[in-house]
């Protein structure tokens, strides 16, 4: 972003490119409503009253032409997503009319703004902070809709609002050091010290709770990968339509039907899926299917969960248990639970120790709602639950987070090894400093402007 600090007024347009029924062009900066007013020529100065929408026809400047008819809003700094003044034109969706409209306003003197650039200068006047900032971006991929309650609950400013105590304590901490170490000749009281480090581990604890929230919150924005394998004809498929909930992958009473692998994206408890439905794993002379079996393999390898289908109408033979022992299988399922089973499941877990077997018939739906149970209770195992008003699904602020509770580790260790308290105010300041990188305030401009270079164009 090289122009980002001119006081250009931007243009850009804010909806998605294609035909649609709106198409929105969104204009901010100083001179926003006299560039919008020259497509407007039949309007007074008076007619624009802030945040009510209006309806006018746009007409070309020279050739008198109407360009469209649309709604057109004005939003009066610093009362405006920007905090600059912000006219939204909402014309039709049709990308030559949006281009003509943009290609008018850039001729009037506007600006196209770089990707974020409407963000940005929300950043910069202060609508918001960074961590809302990217909530947005956020908001906007979300694939399911707890990830975008998630970015929502950010985007209000609720990670923010728990970082923000956090910060504050240690400030204090950071001051009654100071002072403390102004004020005394000799070393700091022994009564001193411990009182310090007792309000030191108040904040790192909420620093590690905050941390361990990002488990969740990882697999929350980015899910997992999940594949299903087993021999052919086991019910793979099947079992990959009924978790989708729609038919996808073909199913067939011939084995080796899905010689490709199959991905399709679904959710359980707001957690993203994409699941692999494999060629099945047997030795094969057809060339094709050798290649589905290869698959297989780069599938587990590729996955972060692997489930194992077994037939509960076939023992499985010795050599497929071996080999599935081999392979890093999490949950090993026993489908066509609706015939019957010819095998004893226990022993089977007894070969399969230690990873949980679940009965289920992918044809009548039996223990599919359990599957789904189990399979959230396997992934977000270990996983802290959510803290109220803030979860940590940004890598970026995970690890300032995580610097932020290593200065602090090394200052608390430092004050208790006998270390000068400038070394210790050191790291608490560099511990403040992480701290202020989640909401922007102590990071610089490069930095700033590459995070939201990765912004769409008109956001
Ligand atoms: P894949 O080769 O492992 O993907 O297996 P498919 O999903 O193509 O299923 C193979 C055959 O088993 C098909 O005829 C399915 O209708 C049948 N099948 C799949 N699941 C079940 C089940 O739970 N019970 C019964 N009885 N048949 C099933």
């Amino acid at each position: 972003m090289s122009n980002v600090f001119d006081n250009a007024t931007i243009v850009a347009i804010a909806t998605p490119p294609g035909y649609g029924g709106i198409g929105v062009v969104r204009l901010s900066g100083e001179a926003a409503l006299p560039l919008a007013r020259r497509l407007l020529p039949h309007i007074g100065d008076h007619e624009f009253i802030p945040n009510q929408a209006a309806f006018h026809h746009l007409i070309h400047p020279e050739t008198q032409q109407p360009v469209d008819s649309a709604l057109v809003t004005f939003f009066k700094a610093p009362h405006s997503f920007t905090g600059e003044n912000v006219v939204e034109i909402s014309c039709h969706g049709s990308p030559v009319v949006l281009a003509e409209i943009i290609r008018l306003l850039k001729s009037f003197g506007a600006r196209l703004a770089e990707p974020g650039e409407f963000s940005l200068r929300a950043f910069f006047n202060q609508r918001m902070d960074l961590a809302q900032a990217e909530a947005i971006n956020d908001l906007i991929h979300a694939q399911t809709t707890y990830q975008a309650q998630v970015a929502v609950r950010q985007l209000r400013g609720e990670l923010s609002k728990q970082i923000k105590p956090i910060k504050d304590n240690l400030v204090e901490i950071i001051v009654w050091f100071e002072s403390s170490v102004e004020f005394v000749e000799d070393d700091l009281d022994p009564l001193d010290i411990e009182r310090f480090i007792k309000r030191l581990d108040d904040v790192i604890g909420k620093v590690e709770s905050l941390i361990s929230t990002y488990r969740l919150g990882r697999l929350i924005r980015s899910g997992i990968k999940l594949a299903i394998i087993g021999k052919p004809n086991v019910g793979k498929s099947s079992l990959f339509n009924r978790l989708l909930g729609r038919e996808r992958a073909i199913v067939t009473h011939l084995p080796g039907t899905t010689r490709d692998t199959l991905t399709e994206a679904f959710s359980i408890g707001g957690i993203p899926i994409e699941l692999i439905d494999t060629a099945g794993i047997r030795e094969t002379d057809d060339l094709v299917e050798k290649l589905g079996v290869e698959r297989t393999r780069s599938a587990i390898a590729d996955a972060d969960f692997v489930i194992a289908v077994i037939e509960a109408n076939h023992q499985p033979a010795e050599e497929d248990l071996e080999f599935f022992a081999q392979l890093p299988i999490n949950l090993f399922v026993i489908n066509k639970c609706d015939l019957r089973l010819v095998f004893n499941a226990e022993e089977l877990c007894g070969v399969t120790t230690g990873r949980p077997t679940l009965k289920v018939s992918a044809l009548t739906g039996q223990g599919i709602d359990e599957l789904r149970r189990c399979l959230h209770g396997e992934l977000t195992a270990g996983a802290h639950p959510m803290v109220e008003g803030g979860i940590v699904t940004n890598e970026r602020h995970y690890s300032a987070l995580e610097q932020a509770l290593a200065a602090m580790s090394k200052a608390r260790h430092d004050l208790t090894s006998g270390f000068t308290e400038e070394v210790v105010l050191v790291n608490l300041h560099q511990a403040l400093r992480s701290l202020g990188s989640i909401t922007g305030e102590t990071l610089i401009g490069d930095i700033i402007n590459q995070i939201f270079s990765t912004f769409c164009i008109g956001k």
